[in-house]
């Protein structure tokens, strides 16, 4: 068969499914408001949750690093070297998820993935939560690890697991997000930290969607718990409203992901622009408490507003999951909400589990009181139509 024939019929099927995807158009900065397709929506599917996106701190850093060093890395770390605002970068993601050592990377994707593969080696057994991202389902996919995956959040589960597994690896490494990005809810950190401290096993938590989110001045959800990680990964990609991400861990830990993962080391170093930016972002997480707050207040409001309108919402998170079931309604909603002027998307397969497409609901703090009420009202006005 020929190469273009073969695809044509496989993006028929995805289409026929309702699974086939091209992305909307947006003009200007991604904020509250955007463009879309032509049109002005309020963006409720965007991870910029503390509005930083377009900061203006971010984007001078971002614009000083390039005119004083250029915007190219040249090549590999272990090949052409760190630049200066790699180690900086990373002395500063150290000491703010308290740990002894960090690793920068392009984006969390090439962060988890490199990761889990790295330390997945022969011998080992990763136990991976069914819902985790497919970062690190990609990164036990690479690794030489044994995999078992355990019930999304089940506790019990993991425990059975690990007196199952009793004696029989090297190493056995408990994987898990913080804030799971399409339910919402967040992991039993500490149940797992506890299990894995009683079975000698080493915890692995991914903490996107809670870094600068959760916890004092931001430190993020294991921080918010009290929890410590033996190997935490995030990304700047969100609430830092950057791009890049990290492996922070023990001195020890992080040379090995240094040495043996391949998403590092096989791979151009990160532009200067993407630490500068980074660090300009920090100064500004830290002091971001008034944001945190009101995404937290915009959250529940959505949450309740919903609730009471008679919808399904899941989790209990910034991020507010409205279920909806086969994938084409998902699809349909988006589309009659973006009619509204609100910019919602649907989370459809291989993203979430057949028969569960849900619209992502996720506010911004620098969204106003009314605009959230304004998008109730769109809720509102769908009761009943899909
Ligand atoms: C977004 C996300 C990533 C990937 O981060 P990027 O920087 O966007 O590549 C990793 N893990 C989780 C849970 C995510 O939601």
């Amino acid at each position: 068969m020929k190469i273009d024939a073969l695809v044509e019929r496989e993006l028929a099927g995805l289409a026929a499914a309702g699974l086939f995807r091209t992305p909307r158009r947006i003009e200007g900065p991604q904020g509250a408001v955007v463009s879309v397709n032509g049109r002005r929506a309020l963006c409720f599917c965007s991870n910029n949750y503390l509005g930083f996106a377009d900061h203006p701190a971010i984007a001078s850093a971002a614009s000083v690093a390039i005119s004083e060093l250029g915007f190219g890395a040249c090549g590999s770390r272990h090949i052409t070297g760190s630049m200066r605002l790699h180690q900086e970068v990373e002395d500063r993601i150290a000491q703010f998820v308290q740990q002894p050592r960090a690793l920068f990377f392009p984006t969390g994707y090439a962060a988890n993935q490199g990761a889990i593969q790295a330390l997945s080696v022969p011998g080992s057994l990763v136990l991976s939560d069914a819902l985790n991202h497919a970062s690190m389902i990609d990164g036990c996919r690479l690794g030489r690890a044994t995999l078992k995956v355990y019930r999304h959040a089940d506790v019990e589960h993991v425990r059975e697991l690990l007196e199952a597994t009793r004696g029989q690896y090297e190493l056995r490494l408990v994987v898990t997000e913080s804030v799971y990005s399409m339910d919402g809810d967040l992991a039993p950190l500490r149940e797992l930290r506890a299990l894995c401290d009683e079975h000698e096993a080493a915890l692995f938590v991914d903490d996107a969607h809670a870094f600068g989110v959760m916890g004092d001045r931001g430190r993020g959800a294991c921080a918010m718990l009290d929890v410590r990680p033996d190997v935490i990964t995030g990304t700047f990609g969100k609430a830092f409203g950057c791009s890049g991400a990290f492996v922070a861990a023990s001195a020890a830990i992080v040379a090995w992901v240094e040495n043996r993962a391949r998403s590092h080391v096989f791979t151009t170093a990160p532009s200067p622009a993407l630490p500068a930016a980074a660090l300009a972002a920090f100064d500004l997480i830290e002091r971001a408490d008034d944001r945190r707050a009101q995404l937290q207040e915009h959250a529940a409001r959505l949450r309740t507003g919903l609730t009471q309108l008679g919808y399904e919402v899941i989790g209990n998170t910034h991020i507010v999951p409205l279920l909806l079931g086969a994938a084409d309604r998902s699809t349909r909603f988006s589309e009659l909400l973006l009619e509204r002027g609100v910019f919602v998307h649907g989370i459809r397969p291989p993203t979430v589990a057949p028969g569960t497409s849900r619209l992502r609901i996720t506010p911004q703090a620098t969204h106003t009181r009314e605009q959230i009420d304004a998008t109730l009202r769109a809720f509102a006005e769908l009761r009943g139509e899909v």
